[in-house]
């Protein structure tokens, strides 16, 4: 519905809601009842005053703040009801965010991942109120967020001959795609762009801040043995997130010589902490001889940047039809 078209419906009902009272208390004044009549001319009054402050909160679904949930350092119980004798829900995951509804004594009534609806204790919980930016359009009004997995003293994975490590292909990964991202007008952040060890919080923090349309931490892989796995595998946390995981997935599985695994729910840190629309992609396998002759080649490099861009420009054009932007 538009402003305006809200705006006339507001009228329209303020309009009755006034004739309404007036003919009312015409019509007790006649039947001489004063004592029913003031009651009844209040809650009148208020279900009007009701109808008109719906269509306002309505109205200011385009502000800018959203009241979150975050789950404490354990994961904690959802009940069914403020009670501990109530059914339980299911169980949600430490650092989690989760939807506010609102609060009754030391609970907080919440939604999970568009999932489950029920009460968590507020003694292991923590309510906070997080901006929100309007969801971006195009690549030119489009922040984008890139992680270069692992740094410092945390080299990643090693490849098999022991002379690659993760965090040195990631860096270099990240730098090309911001390139290239850049060049189609988007504004790229990289949260590091040094051989540096940065806190996974500090990670998600510099995400959140910034207010990233898009979130993307990259990561080459590792198995037990040696050439056991071999391909890549796109991961989001929030089901909100799914289509643009499937999005960019579907565009690197185009562009990329590799195997593609598949979307998968990853539980890492970077997703489940971020409120922003975050993905993790893990981009070969470190100890697959053939997956790293792949992925340490430029070229492959920027096979993924055009995949990653081509799946965002993909997922913006899903969600301005949807929306009917
Ligand atoms: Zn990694």
């Amino acid at each position: 519905m538009s402003i305006r078209s809200r705006k006339f419906t507001l009228t329209v009902l303020l309009l009755i809601g006034f004739a309404a009272i007036f003919y009312f208390d015409l019509f007790l004044a006649i039947i001489g009842n004063g004592t029913e009549n003031a009651e009844t001319n209040t809650s009148a009054a208020q279900l009007t005053l009701t109808a008109a402050e719906s269509e306002v909160s309505e109205v200011n679904l385009d502000s800018q703040t959203l009241t979150v949930v975050q789950v404490g350092e354990e994961d904690i119980v959802l009940y069914s009801q403020p009670d501990t004798g109530s059914d339980v829900i299911t169980t949600v995951t430490h650092g989690e965010y989760l939807e506010y509804i609102d609060e009754i004594n030391s609970w907080y009534h919440v939604v999970v991942n568009d999932q489950y609806e029920g009460y968590i204790s507020s003694l292991y919980s923590e309510k906070a109120v997080i901006d929100v930016a309007a969801p971006a359009t195009s690549l030119k009004n489009t922040t984008v967020v890139l992680d270069p997995g692992h740094g410092g003293q945390d080299t990643g994975a090693i490849s098999n001959n022991g002379s690659f490590y993760e965090k040195d292909i990631t860096l270099a990964t990240a730098k090309i795609i911001k390139n290239t991202l850049e060049a189609a007008g988007c504004t790229v952040l990289l949260t590091r762009n040094t051989d540096a060890t940065i806190d996974l919080e500090d990670i998600c923090s510099i995400s959140m801040q910034n207010q990233a349309d898009f979130f993307i931490s990259l990561h080459y892989d590792s198995t037990e043995y040696m050439n056991e796995a071999s391909g890549t595998t796109t991961y989001y946390y929030y089901e909100k997130y799914e289509a643009l995981a499937e999005a960019v997935n579907d565009s690197l599985k185009y562009m990329l010589p590799l195997d593609n695994r598949g979307v998968e729910v990853g539980n890492f840190h970077v997703l489940r902490e971020n409120t922003r629309p975050a993905l993790l992609l893990e981009l070969g396998y470190m100890n697959n001889d053939y997956d790293l002759a792949a992925f340490t080649t430029e070229n492959y490099q920027q096979q993924v940047a055009e995949g990653i861009l081509d799946g965002m420009k993909e997922y913006l054009a899903q969600e301005n039809e949807e929306t009917g932007r």
